[in-house]
């Protein structure tokens, strides 16, 4: 078999930057894997890796978890995909409605990026307004309306972050810092036309950045006080930080939820649900549309089933993946000059001597630094996502072995 490099060599002459999504594109060039179980990817090489990556999320349960596989192999003896309903994603939206107190209905989609553009085309529908706010470093997927760049301060206009984006269309998303209850209060009391405020509860794609004691009330009571609605964007922290995400850890009822990654046990999915009146909307019940051939697929159902099945019979995993990572926080020396963050299985070390609070601080990180740490973390066994600006995970598949390889890499930090 060819080796990473040359295959990456030909991928570059077939798919633009050599990959199918900018992140994977390593220097110089990407390590190809032809297997993967439990917390260990295999390379084309035949080196063996310890996996802090997860997919970017969703592997909860490890590589090819027996569970999930069985659930997928016997529906697909059935079939993977009808275009008519099933029973699957009645029982599932019952599930992922019952896990969430803020959810009455949902609608399934195929990826959170399309979870989170539907959900901001609901909440202009439903409002009537034409604005949305977003956090500075805030990820939400790669549409439109959140590829903008943090501005130059709370009240600036977005100005898009990607080539095609058009600055008319830019120009109704803004931004606020993370952790600043303060900058949404001023928006927010000068601006009338605001749909909705979208928010990851703990940032996870700058982060993990966790949300300041009261933080999180802070933003449901001022949104409510202003008519705009809340979205939690939990495409990472749900059934990530527990069974119903950030919004249960915290206690807070946004009016609309995305959700992705895990909820479908490691197939594509993306999830929007909310209150009954507002994703009565969404066609053919209301007029704001949404579609897809792909969405509530039976594959993705029975994985999702199977998954949250798995989760309720051994919510204990919770525990121990926040025991398993605050292993890993105290083998990190405590001369090293970063700052080792964490909440649950969402970790993370960054090069800076405190932890940020928003995307400004994130950026002062030293991303030299951590690219030197990344290597020796590969050389040494340990495949941790790519970036200062990516959340490390851990799965249940993480045993003795592999948390012994973990603490070593730390405790080098
Ligand atoms: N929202 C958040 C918070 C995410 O982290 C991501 C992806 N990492 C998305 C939305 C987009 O999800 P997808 O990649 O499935 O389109």
């Amino acid at each position: 078999m060819s080796n990473s490099e040359t295959l990456f060599n030909e991928a570059k002459t077939l798919l633009p930057g050599g990959v199918s999504s900018p992140v994977r594109a390593i220097k110089p060039y990407p390590f190809y894997v032809k297997s993967a179980k439990g917390a260990v990817l295999t390379t084309v090489e035949d080196t063996n890796l310890v996996d802090c990556c997860l997919g970017y999320g969703p592997l909860l349960l490890g590589h090819a978890n027996s569970v999930i596989k069985a659930a997928i192999s016997s529906q697909l003896d059935n079939g993977w995909l009808y275009g008519t309903p099933t029973e699957l994603e009645i029982d599932l939206a019952k599930r992922i409605c019952g896990d969430h107190p803020s959810m009455d209905m949902l609608r399934f989609v195929s990826t959170g990026t399309e979870a989170t553009m539907a959900a901001l085309r609901l909440a202009r529908g439903f409002t009537g307004k034409t604005d949305i706010v977003k956090v500075e470093g805030g990820f939400h997927g790669a549409h439109d309306a959140v590829l903008i760049a943090a501005g130059s301060g709370a009240t600036t206009h977005g100005t898009p972050d990607s080539a095609g984006v058009l600055p008319d269309f830019a120009a109704h998303t803004r931004q606020v810092p993370y952790n600043d209850p303060e900058a949404l209060e001023e928006l927010l009391s000068k601006n009338d036309n605001i749909a909705a405020f979208i928010i990851e509860p703990v940032m996870g794609n700058i982060g993990p950045i966790l949300p300041d004691d009261g933080y999180l009330k802070a933003v449901r009571e001022i949104t409510a006080a202003h008519d705009v609605l809340l979205i939690f964007d939990e495409v990472i922290t749900g059934y990530r930080l527990g069974i119903g995400g950030a919004q249960v850890k915290f206690d807070i009822r946004p009016d609309l939820t995305t959700l992705g990654k895990i909820a479908g046990g490691g197939l594509p999915i993306g999830v929007f649900g909310g209150r009954r009146e507002i994703l009565e909307m969404i066609s053919p019940a209301g007029p704001v549309y949404n579609a897809g051939t792909f969405n509530a697929n039976p594959a993705t159902m029975a994985a999702g089933i199977a998954m949250n099945k798995y989760l309720h019979m051994h919510e204990d995993i919770y525990a121990k993946l926040d025991e398993r990572t605050r292993q890993i926080e105290e083998a990190v020396s405590s001369k090293a000059s970063g700052t080792f963050v964490r909440m649950g299985s969402m970790f993370k070390y960054f090069f800076r001597s405190s932890a940020p609070r928003n995307y400004t601080e994130a950026k002062q990180c030293d991303t030299d630094a951590f690219r030197r740490f990344w290597e020796k973390a590969l050389s040494a066994g340990v495949f941790l996502p790519p970036s200062q600006f990516e959340t490390n995970f851990l799965s249940t598949a993480h045993g003795e072995s592999e948390m012994t390889k973990l603490v070593q890499v730390y405790s080098q930090c």
